[in-house]
């Protein structure tokens, strides 16, 4: 039994060693047709949405402002939660109702930036809605944020909606809207994001219901009329190669039925559906390119890349799985090992197999790309793939140990290759010191 199937790329192992040889290894790759296609897809699947479906890209995906263009090409808005992402939008001229702002214990400068670009902003506590409107006035759109408590499941990444800090209770979002409505509002939106890296359809669905019955709720309870209701992201990705992609033709028949069955039914005006969906969108295209430094044998076997956790986190931060593939070499017909890579491997026998324990050089022990993975035969010198780190990857990356963070580059869909994210020098890493102040 060969428990992990290969997954294909885009490029090959020469393709790659061409562009390493002008952007030396570590770096990730973005492949822009696949965003493109991918794009195209997902927003498509939802042309039933009257006045339009727009997913905002949730910006800490993958900052990089040559994605975003891509993306903003694409149609989507964006999605913000800091100054720095506000920022970002400035710099591409990106303004107005193509930007969410969701953030969380804000500050009022921040607020006062969305204000300024025109952002949607979407609250997430009921105190903030009078401390927006004497810090930055308040909006005629305004989006609340909800948190359906012990109404919803949540899954690993996220938890439980009781234990988390997002997001109004029900009461309190009856309280919001009709607060901010005193306060001058006109316009209304309802969010909520309770699933991280899901990839269960239903759970989508059932979170649609949930606030549909909400827009219904609230026009009888306070006369307000949604004009859109914001599913959030979380729509998750096929990390493992035996998993399944979201079928977005059942999502979206999911969503029409509930909106046909609580909207349409209560015959309200029509309300938009948007989504803040960020991994889906870009993770699958990325991928993490490293060179094997190093192997080392003691009570096991590991391989040294040039890459560390510093360039992509979620191994060493969740335990995350990320596919691993040898660019130009197979894995054996036939794998030693035996179980899932849930259950962890077990060796058949003391045949010696190629299972390593994948890591970079943080004095870390925790900075491991994998653990007992089997993969094929490799030497010193090789270029290893790391898959899907196109979300959450280079964004999450970090100094510690004085690493500097890798580069960032373009696979553009003429086939031309284009730097979109220098790496990081020493001089970088050293630079906020203020040598003066060294006694
Ligand atoms: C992180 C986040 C998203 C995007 O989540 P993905 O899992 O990348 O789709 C959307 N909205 C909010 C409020 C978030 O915090």
């Amino acid at each position: 039994m060969n428990t992990v199937p290969e997954r294909s790329l885009p490029f090959d192992v020469s393709f790659l060693e061409e562009v390493a040889a002008s952007c030396p290894t570590p770096f990730h790759i973005y492949d822009e047709a696949a965003i493109r296609d991918h794009a195209r897809r997902f927003q498509g699947a939802f042309s039933w949405v009257p006045g339009g479906f727009c997913n905002y890209y949730a910006v800490k995906a993958l900052p990089n402002p040559a994605i975003l263009a891509i993306l903003r090409d694409e149609g989507m808005g964006f999605d913000c939660s800091s100054g720095t992402e506000l920022t970002l939008m400035e710099r591409l001229g990106i303004r107005g109702e193509d930007i969410i702002f969701t953030s969380n214990n804000t500050p009022a400068e921040e607020f006062r930036q969305a204000r300024d670009l025109g952002a949607i902003i979407n609250l997430d506590d009921l105190s903030h809605v009078d401390f927006l409107a004497r810090e930055a006035g308040m909006p005629e759109l305004i989006c609340l944020r909800y948190n359906p408590g012990s109404l919803k499941e949540g899954n690993a990444i996220i938890g439980t909606p009781r234990e988390a800090k997002y997001g109004f209770t029900r009461e309190q979002l009856f309280e919001g809207y009709r607060r901010a409505r005193d306060l001058g509002a006109r316009r209304f939106g309802l969010h909520t994001m309770v699933a991280s890296n899901e990839l269960n359809p239903d759970y989508f669905v059932e979170t649609a219901r949930i606030l549909f019955e909400l827009v219904v709720e609230l026009k009888a309870g306070l006369g307000i009329d949604i004009e859109f209701v914001n599913l959030g992201g979380g729509i998750g990705i096929p990390y493992r190669p035996e998993q399944k992609a979201v079928d977005y033709q059942i999502l979206s028949r999911g969503i029409e039925t509930a909106y046909q069955e609580i909207i349409v039914s209560a015959g309200l005006d029509p309300v938009r559906v948007v989504t803040e969906n960020g991994r889906v969108v870009t993770g699958p295209y990325g991928w993490l390119v490293t060179r094997v430094r190093h192997k080392k044998e003691t009570y096991k076997r590991y391989l040294g890349v040039d890459a560390t956790m510093a360039d992509l986190m979620r191994p060493g931060m969740y335990g995350a799985y990320h596919h691993i593939t040898v660019p130009g070499k197979a894995l054996p017909e036939k794998s030693l090992l035996e179980g899932t890579p849930e259950q962890g491997p077990e060796k058949t026998g003391s045949a010696p197999v190629n299972v390593w324990d994948v890591t970079g050089s943080l004095c870390e022990n925790n900075d491991k790309f994998a653990l007992d993975r089997e993969l094929p035969e490799v030497e010193v010198g090789d270029l290893l793939v790391i898959h899907d780190t196109g979300a959450h990857g280079h964004a999450m990356g970090f100094n510690y140990n004085g690493k500097p963070r890798c580069a960032e580059v373009l696979l553009r869909s003429d086939r031309s290759v284009r730097l979109i994210r220098r790496a990081e020098t020493v001089d970088d890493v050293l630079q906020t010191i203020l040598w003066d102040a060294v006694p």
